[in-house]
């Protein structure tokens, strides 16, 4: 039975961690097993700002981003493998490619400009690290996701095309005894356009193939070991939780909790396939393990912080209700601009919508909103969600603060926050 492991950028930030990781799979030598790779710590930011520099037309700028990025692969690639050793020639070629595109893309849309070049990271990660893995005596073949993972042309945020991915995925040659090794976050269109899943989307590419393979296992490996009831870096007393349901995964996810990519449940729910969150620095500490079982889903509330929220209070001008036909006109304004509410709460006469600080966004928005309805605005929010609340345990986490929005009901508990009032580090009222 099939099985897929996923690494993040900060499990090959450097050549030290690619060499613990290569130690970690030496470790797992049944087969098959297919490993999904990010870049190599923050390389997709570097890309990001590469493409800014790229389409503000700032060439020393622009120069001075890629020849860093090249830098920082080199520098690994000579770790591993001394002076001249390594992939050399393939690194080379994947920095002249990406030159070439960014020249050939700068002036199309971003989002096209974007999944032309992104992918790169993954590109050069998996390249670095399929060699690594050959040449310590794990036997590993490269395989290029954009030839296994179908989308459509929705560049930065592509759909997959299951059908067609399956019969990709059927091709790989599962059977000959060597790892396989492919980029997370990349797919490309029928016509061999790359495309990409969004943000922090290896999570998704790893069970997109689990899905298609009919894996029986996902493993997650972060620099955390497992899922906690609370960022521990945001709350002092976070709880590790052992098990957790597809749906409850989903709702932690959806609320904002930076566990595992939202969209990777579905595809692993619909075919029963279990996913482990593990520590790759200590590989036998407790895990934690999503699957259909819902039974511990609430032995613990579970707390997610966003920062830094915009409050957006709307009201009609003319004293009029904000009933469906006002509430589809002002969401389906969001959805335009491709704005996420974190919480909507909504009242006769008011419409009360949190989101995140994204100016390219919200301005618009604003304007538009405030041309038609009374607008108000608050910035600088804390908002607090919190799974399987008890009225105690609101009651602890408001005291002293003004709540400026809320909504719950028996599952789920939001309750909105002045930023200045809430504390660095939280904890959780017994
Ligand atoms: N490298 C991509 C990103 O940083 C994808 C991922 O890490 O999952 O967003
Ligand atoms: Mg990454």
């Amino acid at each position: 039975m099939t099985r897929v492991f996923k690494f993040g950028g900060a499990s090959i930030q450097d050549a030290a961690a690619i060499r613990h990781l290569g130690e970690l799979l030496a470790g797992f030598p049944d087969r098959p097993l297919v490993v999904v790779v990010s870049a190599m710590g923050k390389t997709t930011n570097a890309l990001e700002a590469l493409i800014a520099a790229a389409r503000e037309g700032d060439e020393a700028d622009y120069r001075r981003r890629l020849e860093a990025l090249r830098q920082a692969h080199l520098t690994v690639m000579t770790e591993l493998f001394g002076e001249g050793g390594g992939p050399a020639a393939r690194v080379a070629a994947l920095f002249d490619e990406l030159d070439a595109r960014h020249r050939q893309y700068r002036d199309a849309s971003y989002p096209l400009h974007y999944d032309q070049t992104i992918g790169y990271g993954e590109l050069l990660s998996t390249t670095l690290v399929a060699a690594w893995l050959d040449a310590t005596g794990v036997a590993t073949t490269w395989c290029d996701a954009r030839e296994l993972v179908v989308t459509d042309a929705c560049h930065q945020a592509a759909n997959v095309d299951w059908a067609a991915t399956a019969r990709r995925v059927a091709d790989l040659p599962l059977e000959d005894g060597r790892l396989l090794l492919t980029q997370g976050f990349i797919g490309a269109t029928p016509t061999g356009a790359m495309s990409s899943l969004g943000r922090e989307g290896s999570d998704f590419s790893a069970a997109i193939l689990a899905h298609c393979l009919g894996a029986e296992e996902v493993v997650i490996w972060k620099d955390v070991p497992g899922l906690f009831n609370a960022d521990p870096r945001r709350f002092d007393n976070a709880v590790p939780l052992a098990h957790l349901s597809y749906a409850e995964a989903v709702e932690l996810a959806w609320h904002g909790a930076k566990v595992i990519h939202p969209k990777t449940l579905g595809p692993l729910q619909q075919k029963a396939i279990p996913l482990t969150v593990r520590s790759f620095l200590e590989p036998g500490a407790p895990s934690s393990t999503i699957d259909a079982e819902t039974r511990h889903d609430a032995a613990h509330p579970a707390f997610i912080l966003r920062d830094d929220q915009v409050l957006l209070e709307v009201t009609p001008r003319d004293f009029a209700f904000m009933d469906e036909a006002r509430l589809h006109d002002i969401l389906g304004r969001l959805v335009d601009v491709g704005l996420h509410a974190n919480l909507i709460d909504s009242e006769a006469m008011r419409l009360r919508l949190c989101v995140d600080p994204k100016p390219e966004k919200l301005d618009p928005l604003a304007d538009s909103l405030a041309a038609d309805y009374r607008l108000d605005r608050h910035e600088g929010l804390t908002l607090l969600t919190v799974r399987h609340p008890t009225p105690a345990l609101l009651e602890a986490l408001a005291e002293g603060r003004e709540v400026l929005a809320e909504r719950g009901n028996a599952g789920t508990a939001q309750r909105l926050f002045r930023g200045d009032q809430c504390p660095e580090t939280w904890h959780i009222p017994d």
